[in-house]
């Protein structure tokens, strides 16, 4: 473990400011399981100004999901 990270949507490279049981502590209350298993490692700049955009993602994949007669969960898990 070289205790860095690298952000999935800058590129930046970082330093694990959490241990991963603090971040996946704070992930879990943020997304639903699903959305975990799809979701990359972004930096913290990067994680506050995507936050404000997950209702309209989320309402959109709902869409989406719907569109294909399937649930949410399942879309997520398909990839
Ligand atoms: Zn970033």
């Amino acid at each position: 473990m070289s205790g860095t990270y690298t952000c999935a949507r800058c590129g930046g490279t970082f330093g694990k400011v959490w241990s991963d049981d603090e971040a996946a502590a704070e992930a879990a209350g943020a997304f639903t399981a699903a959305e975990l298993e799809d979701t990359d490692v972004i930096c913290d700049d990067c994680y506050q100004e995507f936050m404000p955009h997950l209702p309209r993602i989320r309402a959109e994949m709902d869409q989406e999901a719907a569109a294909l007669g399937i649930t949410l969960d399942e879309l997520l898990r398909r990839g």
